[in-house]
């Protein structure tokens, strides 16, 4: 079977979508913290927990009004439409916060697809419409302090062993899963990390991209000449490393 993983924020998304709340909602001093975290200076749990900190009296209306005008990738419906249709089945990884995953995807129809992402809870101030935040990290990884919802964990436990993972990504948090996966799909900054890491990827803009791709990759499973849609060594090798606890 086919499995595909894939980011929100900044690839479904258009925009970071927590990066912009935290900033929009926590003022400047987010944007330090999110600086903090990328360079390596933090955990992403630390980095959650001051953003949630500069968050205070949030009024729900303006929150939701926020996300609520987040858009998504145009092309990400027919994307999820070709996906039903040819028996692959997609997962959202993030390491993003699910208030606002859930309340995005629900804003655009998109309610079967499984998302896993750190939890945000809104806690009511004075029985008024402020609320603060609240985040909780239920997928963390104790051996690692880099992101704060392990990718990692969720495809591998996520994947059987024949079956096909593929990893669609952007940014920070997508470096570590496409050691993981058999094809990856990189856009903006991941592309360069992956030049780096000798990790093959196909490039894209948007999932209409991806579509045209998978769509080549599929016919060329059929007429069993497996080009492209195979188990990729160094992947398999990984993953094997984590299992035996290395
Ligand atoms: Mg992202």
């Amino acid at each position: 079977m086919i499995k595909i993983f894939i980011d929100f924020d900044g690839t479904i998304t258009r925009q970071d979508v927590g990066d912009a709340l935290f900033v929009r909602f926590g003022g400047k001093k987010c944007l330090d913290y999110i600086n903090e975290y990328r360079n390596e200076k933090i955990s992403a749990v630390d980095c959650f927990y001051s953003e949630c900190n500069e968050c205070i009296d949030i009024d729900k209306n303006k929150l939701n009004e926020f996300l609520d005008a987040q858009e998504i990738d145009s092309s990400f419906i027919e994307f999820y439409s070709f996906c039903k249709r040819n028996d692959i089945m997609p997962f959202i990884l993030s390491d993003g916060m699910d208030y606002y995953l859930d309340r995005i995807l629900k804003n655009h129809g998109i309610t079967e697809i499984p998302f896993f992402a750190n939890h945000l809870e809104l806690t009511p101030l004075d029985g008024s419409l402020k609320v603060s935040f609240k985040p909780s990290f239920p997928f963390t990884d104790e051996t690692c302090d880099r992101c704060a919802c392990c990718k990692r964990n969720h495809m591998l436990t996520l994947s059987a062993e024949d079956d096909i993972i593929i990893y669609i990504g952007e940014g920070y948090s997508d470096r570590c899963p496409v050691h993981y996966a058999d094809i990856v799909f990189a856009k903006d900054e991941l592309q360069t990390y992956c030049r780096q890491q000798n990790v093959s990827y196909f490039e894209y803009r948007g999932f209409a991209d991806i579509t045209k791709r998978l769509e080549i990759l599929l016919d060329n499973k059929q007429s069993k000449k497996h080009f492209g849609l195979k188990k990729r060594r160094q992947a398999q090798l990984a993953a094997r490393e984590v299992f035996l606890g290395g």
